[in-house]
Formats: C-alpha cells, sequence, structure tokens
C-alpha cells in the first residue's frame, strides 16, 4: 500500500470511529434515559422539568437551590438533581424552532421520502459521504460507461478539498446535501442542523453551481431540529428503501448483486457510498453486474428528483409488502 493509500486508510479509521463514538453516544443516552424512566414515572419527570424551567427562567442562577428545597417532598433532592443531569428529552427534538409566525419555505411542509409510488419502473441510486480521491472518481468511471444517472449526497468540507474531482462529471447527476462534516443531527439544536447543513449548501452553490434541493441526515438519524432546519432551508429529507449490505456479503459479492437485483422494487432509492471502509468496496467493484441486473428487469435510472417528479406525475399503489 502506497503512503496515500496509508493516508486514506488511517482517514477510514477516523471516520469509523467517528461513526461509532456517536453510535454509543447516543446508545449510552438510551440506557440513561430508560434508567431514569425506572427512578420516576413520566407525569412526575415532565412536571419536574417544566417547574425547573421555569423557574431559571423567573430567578436564574439562584433557582437551583429553591427548586431543591421546593421539590424535597417528591423524592429528595438527589433524585431531582439527577433527573435534571439526564435531561430527558434532547434540545433536538424541538420541531418548531421560534414561537413564530413560521413555515418550511416549500409550500409550508418537509417530505421525508424512502422511495416513491410511481407506475413507471424506475429507481434511484444514492451514493453517499464524498467525493473523496479513494473511490469517487471509479464510481463515476463506472456510471457514465453504464449511462446511469445517480445522486450524490455531498459532505461539504470534502467537496470543497475534492471538488476538482466531480466538477466536470456531475450534469447526469443529482447533487445533493449529507452536512457541512458529516454530523449526526439528531444531537443538535435548529441553530445548530442549521449551520451542517446552510454550510454544505453553500459549498454546493460554489464548488458546482447547483441549488440543492434534498439532505440525506448522515447515519439516518434526524430529530425535530433537523427537519425544522431542512424546511427552513428549503430542503425535503430523503432516507432509503434498500441499501447495499457491504458487512453481510463482503465475502460473497454475487450474492450482494442477487440481494440488490431481486430486492429492489419499483420507486426504490437505493443506499451506497463513494468511500469509507474498505468492505464497502464490494459494492462499488459489482456496480455493473448490479445496473445490468436491474436494467435487464426493466428498471430505468434516475436521480431522485427525478424519481420523485416521476411519482407525482404518475403515481402507484405502494408495492405489496414481502412476507
Ligand atoms: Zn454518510
Amino acid at each position: 500500500m502506497s503512503d496515500t493509500g496509508d493516508e486514506r486508510g488511517r482517514r477510514d479509521e477516523v471516520d469509523r470511529e467517528a461513526e461509532q463514538g456517536a453510535e454509543q453516544r447516543v446508545q449510552q443516552q438510551d440506557g440513561q434515559q430508560d434508567e431514569a424512566r425506572g427512578r420516576a414515572g413520566e407525569g412526575a419527570r415532565r412536571g419536574r422539568r417544566r417547574f425547573l424551567k421555569g423557574a431559571g427562567i423567573a430567578a436564574g442562577g439562584a433557582a437551583a437551590g429553591a427548586v431543591g428545597g421546593a421539590l424535597l417532598a417528591d423524592g429528595g433532592q438527589q433524585s431531582i438533581l439527577a433527573s435534571v443531569g439526564s435531561d430527558l428529552t434532547p434540545d433536538s427534538a424541538m420541531a418548531v424552532p421560534v414561537a413564530g409566525p413560521w413555515r418550511p419555505r416549500h409550500n409550508g411542509h418537509v417530505d421525508i421520502v424512502y422511495s416513491v409510488d410511481t407506475a413507471q419502473k424506475l429507481v434511484a441510486l444514492t451514493f453517499d459521504d464524498g467525493p473523496m480521491p479513494n473511490w469517487t472518481p471509479m464510481v463515476h468511471d463506472v456510471l457514465d460507461a453504464e449511462q446511469v444517472k445517480a445522486t450524490f449526497f455531498l459532505v461539504g468540507e470534502r467537496l470543497v478539498r475534492n471538488g476538482g474531482l466531480i466538477k466536470d462529471r456531475m450534469a447526469r447527476h443529482e447533487a445533493a446535501n449529507h452536512t457541512w462534516a458529516h454530523q449526526n443531527l439528531s444531537r443538535m439544536t435548529h441553530p445548530e442542523a442549521l449551520a451542517a447543513i446552510g454550510r454544505a449548501h453553500r459549498a454546493i452553490g460554489s464548488v458546482l453551481g447547483r441549488e440543492a434541493r434534498l439532505l440525506r441526515p448522515p447515519f439516518g438519524h434526524f430529530g425535530g431540529t433537523a427537519v425544522s432546519a431542512a424546511g427552513q432551508l428549503g430542503y425535503d429529507m430523503t432516507l432509503w428503501s434498500i441499501k447495499m449490505l457491504e458487512k453481510t456479503y463482503e465475502a460473497h459479492p454475487p450474492k450482494l448483486v442477487d440481494y440488490i437485483v431481486g430486492n429492489t422494487q419499483q420507486g426504490g432509492i437505493v443506499l451506497a457510498h463513494d468511500t469509507g471502509n474498505p468492505d464497502r468496496l464490494v459494492a462499488l467493484r459489482n456496480l455493473v453486474p448490479m445496473i445490468r441486473g436491474l436494467r435487464a428487469k426493466g428498471f430505468e435510472f434516475v436521480t431522485v428528483s427525478e424519481l420523485r417528479e416521476a411519482g407525482a406525475r404518475s403515481p402507484a399503489p405502494a408495492p405489496a409488502e414481502k412476507p
């Protein structure tokens, strides 16, 4: 492996650790919440928090002592402080950022799209986390050779660094937003989420001259503030209906091809990554048989926005769930 390769490996490792760290923090938080729920009933908890917030606004720093005294009858000071510390509802759960008036920029609503009901046999391939020098050019080579359209959910700071890799290769494709630095929006306040999405939006504008309209929240994690910040910036959200199972099929590439070709449904959105851990290569190295397999079944490849337009033009009932 070359020096550059080593460096890439380390960067991937850092990315993966950040991902795992975020997961762990969320799990720990979940654990604390369960524990706290065990200690105090929902009603009592809500009552305390509302009281504490009110007292905090009225008396500022002096409130804590007074609150401790006032609520001693309800379980004692220690349990009160524990319930304050656990802060059961995160700030990121807040769905409406201001007292009002307020509305999301496009028609007052934010769509959260997993797949699209369409009468046409369409599918949207999506690639997250780039652009990066390791595999982004290879993905474009394949898409160019097969004449396939895709949607790239770009990480803003990577786009600013590596924009030259894709600047002249995006004509057929859709450029979409994956935050500035792959942040976990589900832990952010509205202003923080607004900054993470907004900075990536501006990067896409300045590097590619496009106005992105679709956001995919990193890790598929989002709370109320991510939705409201997306709405304020005129975005809809895009998740996915099927993803590359790289870890499952890393040693069995033909099975991954069978899985994707066999399970992608009409109007589906396929999640893939054009950078990251080496296990992701099993998907990228087998894009050609996947693309040809889906085409053989009559699928046509479109961007996510084209898929949504097709759904609006010629809607169809959702395909039946597999038993
Ligand atoms: Zn991602």
